[in-house]
């Protein structure tokens, strides 16, 4: 491969994270790779604005007079937008501007005489030459975001370019959109210029292009080995990872006792005695991997065996927007979107209710109130890890005042399922997970509620904030919508099988 191949900033990225992985991507298996940074506006984007307007819309309420180079995807397409961005600056369209004037180039291309080209996401005007940002919709950066601003502004220099200042920006969380697109105020200003001096641009440029030349570099040692690299087939990663998360692995009772039992020359589970074990949570657990079985203790049952009906089980979804879309709410404010309940007035008698938002606007007070309308006077609220449910809960009485008795009586029927499971039950395949998704694998595998697909979709979240742009047709966003609600009620019908399955002194 000849070192004349440009480098992209993607290049340096990867060879920072894994020389490996900048090697196999320019010697071994290009098509394997991943596609190129969606758009350089929004690098360090929320995936769940990837190709939506509105990131566009938050960078042109603090730059309204600034040009949009369209995102390079070939050759021809950097050749135009490198083109393009010099002709802007050649005609001093940032020169002559002051810092106020919100001039700006967003996605600007440049291409060092090293080889090396960038997409800047922000080269803006200021008093004494150019500012330049990299948009993050975080609240803070990344060393990999100092990297970049670094290439950035060693590029931009070899381009005879004077930068003024460089930096992030970064969502402000103190920011309250006020709704009618004004998202003026949403970014907050992080200088970096002082701290790049620590980023040797110009020997790393050396390093990544001698590892070109050089032999295949060894598979990496550390926890870079991840998504989305995608070499870890070809490296024999996922292998490696399931041996890791076996259900053996020392790792069940806790890492810290797992390095003490490691030294006492344990490679698993499977040779601890239980009196090594300091409580009966991990005697229990050690217990069902031994014996290969789950273990749900008699009181487990018994416990809920004493709880009356009417019964409800309960599950929550919630979104955090980094740039909010509801008027009067903050970045990555949690916003309730989704509940499902499944509702037992006696032990044969079941009725699924759920509410799932629109997009017209706040939906928190429909929320609310709905769930109050199900969940009635009375009966036991089965939730799992319910300090989630009862914080949303918490918070909508805070937001409504004229709800917030009726809220606070659901707070003290709730059950958690979580806690009761950690005191009485553990099933080998949890694998030392207490998450609700390993939680539901482990005893109610037939239920799927672990899982949420739509169209290549996987997460819950994102899918919803698909289904508020307004881009979808109405059979898909039908259909998008009946996939979020039979995944709430996947989620609810587990854990109601699981009651069942304790009540039973077993697994559901
Ligand atoms: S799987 Fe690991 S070793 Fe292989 S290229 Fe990716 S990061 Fe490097």
């Amino acid at each position: 491969m000849p070192s004349t191949t440009p480098l992209t900033q993607d290049d340096l990225t990867r060879w920072r994270a894994c020389p490996r992985r900048h090697w196999l991507q320019r010697r071994v298996a290009p098509s394997e790779s991943a596609p190129p940074a969606p758009c350089a506006l929004i690098n360090g984007f929320d995936p769940h604005f990837t190709d939506h307007a509105p990131t566009d819309q938050t960078l042109r309420a603090t730059f309204p007079e600034a040009v949009c180079m369209a995102p390079p995807r070939d050759e021809e397409g950097w050749a135009k937008a490198i083109a393009d961005t010099r002709a802007c600056l050649a005609q001093g369209w940032l020169a002559g501007a002051r810092q106020d004037d919100g001039r700006a180039i967003l996605g600007a291309c440049l291409e060092s005489n090293e080889g090396v080209r960038v997409q800047i996401d922000v080269l803006a005007a200021g008093e004494h030459g150019l500012r330049l940002f990299k948009v993050r919709h975080a609240t803070v950066g990344t060393d990999a975001d100092v990297d970049l601003v670094a290439l950035w502004t060693h590029v931009a220099a070899r381009c005879g370019l004077r930068v003024q200042s460089a930096g992030l920006m970064l969502i402000d969380t103190d920011f309250v959109y006020p709704g009618l697109g004004c998202y003026a105020g949403l970014y907050r200003e992080v200088e970096l210029m002082p701290v790049l001096g620590s980023r040797p641009v110009a020997q790393w440029l050396v390093g990544v292009r001698a590892s070109e030349r050089g032999p295949e570099p060894p598979v990496a040692e550390s926890d870079v080995c991840q998504a989305p690299c995608p070499f870890l087939n070809h490296c024999g990663i996922p292998s490696r990872r399931v041996e890791r998360e076996q259900a053996t692995s020392l790792n069940i009772v806790g890492r810290e006792l797992a390095a003490t039992l490691r030294e006492h020359a344990h490679i698993n589970v499977m040779s601890v005695a239980l009196d090594e074990l300091p409580d009966q949570r991990r005697r229990r657990a050690v217990r069902a991997v031994q014996q290969g079985r789950c273990i749900v203790e008699p009181e487990a049952g018994a416990l809920l065996r004493a709880l009356p009906y009417p019964r409800y089980t309960l599950r929550m979804d919630t979104i955090g927007f980094a740039q909010p879309i509801w008027a009067g709410t903050r970045p990555y404010q949690i916003m309730p979107f989704q509940w499902t309940c499944d509702a037992q007035a006696a032990p044969a008698q079941l009725q699924q209710h759920a509410f799932l938002a629109t997009e017209q606007g706040d939906p928190r007070r429909a929320f609310a109130q709905s769930l109050i309308d199900v969940l009635g006077g009375s009966g036991p609220i089965f939730a799992y890890n319910a300090g989630f449910e009862r914080n949303r809960i918490k918070e909508l009485a805070l937001a409504f005042d004229d709800l917030a008795g009726a809220l606070h009586a659901l707070d003290t029927r709730i059950v958690d399922l979580f806690q009761l499971a950690r005191a009485h039950a553990y099933h080998p395949d949890m694998c030392g997970s207490w998450s609700f998704h390993s939680f539901v694998r482990a005893f109610a595998p037939q239920s799927n509620a672990d899982r949420f697909e739509w169209r290549g979709i996987t997460e819950a979240q994102e899918a919803f904030a698909l289904s508020l742009q307004g881009s979808l047709s109405r059979d898909a966003l039908d259909s998008l919508r009946q996939a979020l609600l039979a995944y709430g009620q996947r989620q609810t019908e587990a854990l109601r099988l699981i009651v069942q399955g304790f009540e039973a002194g077993a697994g559901a």
